[in-house]
């Protein structure tokens, strides 16, 4: 038995119908694209956020954790946003939003376990409502496929969390498969399979948890979307997506230098996207090094969403050998990846800590990222 599965007896008192899985992810490139419209280029981790589940009777979710000590328990027809708060409101709001869509959820016993690390960027809360999700709709016999998932999951997180999130995360949990990225038009919802297999071709993507504290990260998520929103506006494009890259003085009509620059981000960004996913089905991923340091440089100097704790760790993985390295994920602190030939993966991870110790910044927490499959069913307990 999993460790999932003996917490399960432990806990309630009986085993579960069955467990579980979806993954963390990272996203490669294109940051920040997903609001405007763009491009973004996520794969999967193979770490996982394992939930296991059993339907019960009388109505009444009973939520667990291994990795938070408080519980939640509440019958599924109380179920509205504001109801519940905290870690629990994760898994109920994706009871909720299967609700919402005209579905059938009835009482739940489900307990989480998770190697995913919270707040770094990873997306645990997609895993969590990615897999409570999944559990959900394969105990009650729902007739959901991935996309419709992903679509839960994020209305979960978005109106019964109440935590402003594109679709980004949750797609990527659920339509990923291993040695890929996932390519995602966040305007059409197209996606695409892009081979990205690091090992297969000798190479690492190391990921650096900086462990940097979040700072300011909601209001300036917001400023960044409204800027983008205005920009958008008086480019008189429906978004920023639609800003032809190529078309000398388009930026001439924004109304001050700092705006420019946010747009120059987005624009660049999504050719850097489309750059990428070309080297990678051409199978040249050593050559998408340095668009990833680039996508860096605008992050920083034009988005200004990174942060002292993933500067350093970038500038030391590249100063080791790195083909290309950059910040993942909002900013503001989180996650930096590293793209490096796998014999430098130990040497780059030693002079990111030692840089960080030399800054005296708390120890990162550094790893090897390999391109993993979506969430699963991963067992049916007799
Ligand atoms: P990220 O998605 O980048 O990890 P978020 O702030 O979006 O960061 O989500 C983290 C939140 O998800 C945690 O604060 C917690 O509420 C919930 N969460 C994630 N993993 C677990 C877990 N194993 N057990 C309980 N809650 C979890
Ligand atoms: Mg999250």
């Amino acid at each position: 038995m999993s460790g999932v599965q003996e917490s399960f007896a432990e806990v309630f008192g009986y085993p579960p119908e069955g467990v579980w899985a979806a993954p963390g992810r990272i996203n490669l490139i294109g940051e920040h694209t997903d609001y405007n419209d763009g491009f973004a280029l996520p794969f999967a981790l193979d770490r996982v956020l394992s939930v296991a589940a059993a339907r019960r009777t009388d109505g009444t979710l009973r939520l667990r954790s291994r990795q938070e000590p408080r519980g939640a328990e509440i019958p599924v027809t109380d179920l509205e946003p504001g109801a519940l708060s905290g870690w629990a409101a994760y898994p109920a709001g994706s009871a909720w939003a299967l609700t919402r869509a005209g579905h059938h959820v009835g009482g739940m016993d489900l307990l989480v376990d998770s190697a995913v690390p919270t707040g770094a960027g990873l997306s645990s809360s997609a895993a969590m409502t990615c897999a409570s999700a999944l559990a959900m709709v394969h105990l009650y016999g729902i007739g959901s496929d991935r996309s419709d998932i992903a679509r839960t999951a994020q209305r979960a997180e978005s109106e019964f969390v109440g935590m402003p999130c594109g679709t980004l995360d949750q797609t990527a949990a659920m339509l990923a498969t291993g040695g890929h990225a996932l390519f995602m038009d966040t305007r059409s919802a197209r996606t695409e399979h892009v081979p990205f297999d690091p090992p297969a071709h000798g190479l690492a993507l190391l990921a650096i948890d900086t462990r940097a504290p979040h700072r300011l990260v909601d209001g300036e998520y917001a400023q960044r979307r409204s800027c983008c929103e205005r920009a958008a506006r008086t480019l008189g494009v429906p978004a920023l997506r639609d800003v032809d890259p190529h078309a000398a003085g388009t930026l001439d009509a924004l109304p001050d230098e700092r705006t420019r620059r946010r747009v120059r981000h987005v624009v660049t960004e999504n050719e850097r996207v489309l750059e990428t996913v070309r080297l990678l089905n051409a199978g040249q991923p050593r050559e998408v090094g340095p668009l990833l340091t680039a996508s860096h440089a605008s992050l920083r100097d034009d988005y200004e969403v990174s942060a002292p704790e993933v500067d350093t760790a970038v500038d030391a993985a590249l100063e080791a050998g790195a083909l290309g390295a950059r910040i993942t994920g909002a900013g503001f602190g989180g996650c930096a990846i590293a793209l490096v030939e796998a014999h430098r993966a130990q040497s780059c991870t030693a002079a990111v800590r030692d840089a960080f110790r030399g800054a005296g910044f708390t120890p990162p927490v550094a790893f090897e990222a390999v391109p993993s499959a979506g969430a699963r069913w991963v067992s049916t307990v007799p």
